[in-house]
């Protein structure tokens, strides 16, 4: 008998992000999807009745399932993929962590909250500490949060950097793909052969959440980093990737060769490596002036890699490049799946993987 794969919920499974933990756990070696759970819109109907499939062939074990409301006492799983609307999971993911479960969520509702950790487990698993303030406040569960999909992509590119020179000012444009926005989504009239500049309260979270990844943890809080980040957010017709041009200066500049050197170098944290989902090179380094590209590069590392290209001399801060990844992969089914994974490894869920026993 091969060893038991740990059942899972997924709370707003019908929606874009929630489909893509669909596909991403479909064949996953250590997690089953068992429950799913959405709106009252669509509770009590079977998921493939409830949901509008939006990519590729929906995987046939969840057609059946029959959608929950977003509520504990529904719901049994103890790790909960959170994919819900930003407003619901207001209630629904603290009332999850009190009843002991562990809430992967994608939505911006608790990222500013101080004892809420924003991991990327390559850059700051140790952000995990947070969850015992969590667990001081009566919660035998916690909240781990994803952050904005665009500051995820921005703040592994910086992440190795900052790490030996120490940012201290970063400007940065996106260009985000149409599935940022869920489905439906953006009208098709606004978006083809067209760019919307602007992505209703985008900005701000690009402006504050890469401080938070990139802070230090330390008596059980973060210290954000100390840098300034001036954004801009634009919406444009691509199916899946976010870019994100950068621009960066630091306390200690770094040369070009360095900087390439570094980010070529970087595995990221000890811990997260040969985890299901982590990609062997976190970030790669494209040496093609002319990448990286949405339709040729999203899919590196299965969508968890993020492509970074065009690292030269900027004329007004140190440095500049180019950054983009798997929006709902990346930035956020498939970082939540390794923050699973990575509570799974450091005991915290109370159950050990199958071959890490
Ligand atoms: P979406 O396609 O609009 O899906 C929203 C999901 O939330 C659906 O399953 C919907 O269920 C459910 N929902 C809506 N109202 C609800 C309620 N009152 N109670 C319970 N469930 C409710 O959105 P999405 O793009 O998947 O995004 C989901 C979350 O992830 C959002 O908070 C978003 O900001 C965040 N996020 C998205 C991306 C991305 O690239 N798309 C990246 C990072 C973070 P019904 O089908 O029943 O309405």
């Amino acid at each position: 008998m091969p060893p038991a794969r740990l059942p899972v919920a997924i709370l707003g499974a019908t929606g874009a992000v929630g489909q893509t933990f669909i596909r991403l756990l479909s064949n996953h070696p250590w997690f089953r999807v068992a429950e799913v759970a959405a709106s009252d819109r669509s509770a009590g109907k079977r998921y493939a009745d409830a949901t509008k499939w939006i990519e590729g062939s929906m995987p046939p074990e969840v057609a059946d399932l029959i959608v929950t409301t977003c509520d504990p006492s529904a719901v049994q799983s103890k790790v909960v993929f959170g994919a819900m609307d930003a407003v619901a999971a207001a209630d629904a993911e603290p009332a999850f962590a009190k009843a002991g479960r562990f809430v992967l969520s994608n939505t911006k509702t608790f990222r500013m909250h101080e004892d809420v950790p924003l991991v990327i487990p390559e850059v700051n698993a140790n952000h995990l500490a947070l969850l015992d303030a969590q667990h001081a406040k009566g919660w035998s569960g916690g909240v781990i949060t994803n952050a904005n999909c665009a500051a995820i992509v921005g703040a592994m590119a910086l992440a190795p950097l900052h790490a030996k020179y120490e940012l201290s000012e970063v400007f940065m444009a996106t260009m985000q793909a149409v599935s940022g926005a869920g489905y439906p989504g953006v009208p098709s009239l606004d978006i083809l052969g067209n760019v919307v500049p602007y992505i209703g309260d985008e900005e701000p979270k690009l402006e504050r959440e890469m401080q938070k990844m990139l802070g230090s943890v330390s008596g059980g809080r973060i210290a954000d980093a100390k840098f300034v980040v001036s954004a801009h957010a634009n919406r444009v017709p691509v199916e899946h990737g976010h870019t994100v041009v950068l621009s960066a200066k630091f306390r200690t500049k770094p040369s070009v060769a360095d900087a390439i050197a570094m980010l070529r170098a970087w595995r990221g944290e000890e811990i997260v490596r040969g985890l299901p989902s982590a990609p062997e090179h976190p970030i790669v380094v494209t040496d093609d002036p002319a990448r990286p590209q949405p339709r040729r590069d999203v899919m590196a590392g299965n969508g968890m890699t993020v492509t970074v290209g065009r690292v030269r001399e900027d004329s007004i801060f140190h440095l500049k490049l180019v950054a983009m990844g798997h929006n709902t992969i990346r930035g956020a089914a498939g970082c939540a799946v390794l923050n699973a994974e990575l509570l799974a490894v450091t005991g915290r869920l109370g159950w050990t993987p199958p071959g890490r026993g």
